[in-house]
């Protein structure tokens, strides 16, 4: 495992909430994080069929467009008795052409599900997957698992994504009745940050 010992990191998402996320999670290492956005850096295409294989790629074509370190992630709901769908499929089962349609999404998972008969609880684990790249393009790879079930209705206006339908083992509420602080304490993303914080950067 290689240290971190680099004075800046680029975050290669354009997701505010998650930059901000992580700026402040690295604040006590003395790491200056800076953003994709205002680095002025293009999406690239995700194109691989891993959570590793697309963090892979949003983090080299960030460090070859700016010469920094990078951070990347990829993340997305696996359901047990869909075989893992959606996986790296996630986003792509809201995708509507004019947008993003996650109850779409949802109800899509929860009529599978039922088309394939899966008894419940209907095991399903959110995944996070962060690529930290440095500029002679070694990487270190870093896993955070939550697990838990699918349930139906949805339940919960907070979070975002398919948060209203799953629930967190030892939990009785789903992720979108959690008050932020709670699920971004025990998130799939927290406990890869923290993997990653303990392994490269304390
Ligand atoms: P990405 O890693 O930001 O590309 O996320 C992939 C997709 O996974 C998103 O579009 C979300 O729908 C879903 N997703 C990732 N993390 C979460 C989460 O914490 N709650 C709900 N949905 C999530």
């Amino acid at each position: 495992m290689r240290p971190f010992a680099e004075k800046r990191l680029l975050v290669a998402t354009h997701n505010a909430g998650k930059l901000d996320e992580m700026r402040a999670l690295l604040a006590p290492y003395g790491v200056e994080v800076v953003g994709a956005a205002e680095m002025g850096l293009a999406e690239p295409v995700e194109t691989e069929d891993s959570f590793v294989g697309n963090a892979r790629i949003k983090a080299c074509a960030a460090v070859a467009a700016t010469g920094l370190p990078a951070l990347a992630d990829d993340s997305g709901i696996s359901v047990d008795a869909l075989g893992g769908a959606p996986g790296v499929y996630t986003a792509d089962w809201a995708e509507t052409g004019a947008g993003r349609d996650f109850p779409m999404a949802m109800a899509r998972t929860w009529r599978e599900l039922e088309a394939a008969g899966a008894p419940a609880p209907r095991h399903a684990q959110f995944r996070c997957t962060l690529v930290l790249m440095w500029p002679d393009g070694h990487d270190e790879v870093f896993e955070g698992v939550l697990p838990g079930q699918v349930v139906w209705p949805p339940r919960g206006a907070e979070g975002h994504g398919y948060d209203p339908i799953f629930q967190p083992d030892g939990h009785d509420i789903t992720l979108g009745q959690m008050p932020a602080e709670l699920k971004n304490s025990l998130s799939h993303r927290a406990r890869a940050v923290a993997r990653m914080i303990e392994a490269a950067f304390a």
